[in-house]
């Protein structure tokens, strides 16, 4: 039972003036639309829709928080947050490269990320998910230098390796390895960027995505959270 299990909707910003006040570290999930972003979040939090909250209407545009720590793990139980047990946030990044956002959307949507990807105090680490078929695309590109000039984290997801074979998917993690490689700092040093290959339907690299959340968010190293339930068994 891993701790990402206790994630529930939290809150959504439209503004920076809505982003959350707690001072607990946030790990951001970003990623085109339709690249499995919200599947892949859903999977590692054992949930059926916590990030097609996103998708709600008017909060498609937003960023959307999940708060981490001050519930229960199980999934039909829904007793209210407790606001001060509350360890981490996930942060659900609006999908980007709808075609048909409009020019004055579009530029509210880059002035709300950036800022949030350059600024945020908070913010331990960036998840970035792609398209194992269609890695880095120019708006993937635009996130990851948005973001790279912070020094912090970068794990890149690729999705649906599902839809490549063995040779591929071998070529996709090593083409990607070397893309994110090639960004150092002023000095030369590779930023701390990783990578893996991940599949929702043959639930490959769930393991590892969790490992890696939960080592950025700095629960990784906790005694497991008490999960509400009789059991004992281990959180991760
Ligand atoms: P989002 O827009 O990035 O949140 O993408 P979704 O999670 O909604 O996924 C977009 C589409 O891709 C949906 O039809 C999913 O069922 C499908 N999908 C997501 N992850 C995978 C995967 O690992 N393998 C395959 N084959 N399809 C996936």
């Amino acid at each position: 039972m891993s701790k990402l299990w206790q994630a529930r909707f939290y809150r959504t910003a439209n503004h920076p003036a809505d982003l959350p006040k707690l001072e607990v570290p946030e790990v951001a999930f970003a990623g085109r639309s339709n690249a499995g972003k919200s599947t892949a979040i859903n999977i590692l939090c054992n949930q059926k829709s916590l990030a097609f909250a996103s998708r709600t209407p008017g909060r498609t545009q937003h960023i959307n928080f999940f708060s981490i720590g001050g519930a229960h793990v199980g999934q039909h139980r829904h007793d209210p947050v407790r606001e001060d047990e509350i360890r981490a946030l996930l942060v659900d990044l609006p999908g980007y490269g709808y075609a048909e956002v409009s020019g004055s959307a579009k530029l509210h949507w880059q002035e709300l990320l950036s800022n949030y990807l350059r600024t945020r105090k908070q913010l331990v680490g960036l998840v970035l998910m792609v398209d194992s078929r269609r890695p880095f695309t120019a708006l993937d590109v635009q996130m990851l230098e948005w973001f790279a000039g912070t020094g912090k984290p970068v794990h890149c997801i690729l999705t649906k390796a599902d839809k490549l074979n063995r040779n591929e998917c071998a070529n996709a993690l090593r083409m990607a390895r070397t893309y994110l490689e090639s960004y150092v700092d002023e000095h030369g040093t590779p930023f701390p960027f990783t990578v893996q290959l991940f599949s929702a339907p043959k639930r490959i690299g769930i393991e590892e995505a969790n490992d890696r959340i939960l080592s950025l968010t700095g629960l990784a190293d906790e005694a497991p959270a008490d999960s509400g339930t009789s059991d004992s068994e281990d959180s991760k």
